[in-house]
């Protein structure tokens, strides 16, 4: 059996996996929802929940499949956006129980007794749609997912893809109740400079350090050249292994984050970086206090295999 994600993490570098939604959005498994609405507006709209796990389970498994022959050491449960309330906006509520479940087992199928199984559990989009008094409908929403993700029987969890840090913390907390081991990493737009609540990367780090986290880092929005100065900031203020999932889109020097270039979500493939970058990442990852690699959207099992490539070279 593969040992905890915390002993894994004391003995080398952990290699995740990548980017789901846009993956299974590519393979014409996930909605965007950008034929309705005009998506990335950061008001909390467009789709990408992943009802893929009960509608197209056999596309989720060949994607689990295919990180963990990369080499993941870790699978994420498809989990993303599957609080109740984001899938009631989807048309999905009443599914919140069966889709959490079916992407739990899924995960668990294909990592056997070779990878560590985490849930996935993101933002909201609650604060974004009703300020800070959602906290505590958003804290129900994290308790109830969290109680699913740990009945269907994850190894640990992933928090991702928290633009605020009030948010982070609730999440934290909610996960801290539940025994779990945690990977928290929050995602910055539209500069790397500061989280949607001004706190500054080390500030992130500290305070998710404080609420529990085994591994604290960022996720998502940018390149990893363009990641790498907010994971130098974080590391300065933890002592704890670093986690990264960069996303494989460029981004540019006056905008951050991928979700905000025209180019999201329907021309993507235009501003997709190669998996070239995320070989040279895994080669500085050690160096860098990096102790969880993965990659989030627009990361096939192709730029997988270029981080354990990188992370193998530099040894
Ligand atoms: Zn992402």
């Amino acid at each position: 059996m593969v040992n905890s994600i915390e002993t894994r993490l004391k003995t080398g570098v952990v290699l995740g996996d990548g980017g789901y939604l846009i993956e299974l959005e590519r393979r014409g498994y996930v909605d965007s929802g950008s034929g309705r609405e005009k998506v990335g507006t950061g008001k909390g709209s467009g789709q990408f929940t992943p009802e893929v796990a009960i509608e197209h389970p056999d596309a989720l498994r060949e994607l689990h499949r295919e990180f963990l022959a990369a080499g993941s050491h870790v699978l994420q449960a498809l989990t993303f956006f599957a609080t109740r309330e984001k899938l009631t906006r989807a048309g999905y509520g009443a599914q919140t129980e069966a889709i959490n479940q079916a992407a739990v087992r899924i995960a668990k199928e294909v990592a056997g007794n070779q990878a560590l199984v985490a849930g996935s559990v993101s933002r909201t989009q609650l604060f974004e749609r009703e300020g800070p008094a959602a906290a505590g409908h958003a804290r129900d929403l994290f308790d109830e997912q969290i109680r699913l993700l740990k009945e269907a029987g994850v190894d640990c969890l992933i928090l991702e893809t928290f633009f605020r840090l009030d948010e982070m913390l609730i999440a934290l907390d909610c996960a801290a109740r539940s025994g779990l081991a945690v990977v928290a990493t929050m995602s910055f737009r539209p500069m790397i400079t500061k989280c949607s609540d001004d706190h500054t990367p080390a500030e992130c780090a500290r305070a998710m350090a404080e609420h529990g986290a085994c591994a604290v880092g960022a996720n998502c929005e940018q390149e990893p050249l363009r990641m790498l100065p907010l994971l130098r900031a974080m590391r300065s203020a933890v002592n704890l292994p670093l986690a990264a999932q960069p996303a494989g889109f460029r981004t540019t020097d006056a905008c951050h984050c991928f979700t905000r270039q025209a180019a999201f979500p329907d021309d993507l493939e235009t501003i997709q970086v190669s998996r070239r970058e995320f070989f040279d990442f895994g080669k500085l990852a050690s160096a860098e206090g990096i102790g969880y690699i993965g990659g989030c959207c627009g990361c096939n099992a192709a730029y997988i295999r270029a981080l354990a490539h990188g992370l193998s070279e530099a040894k």
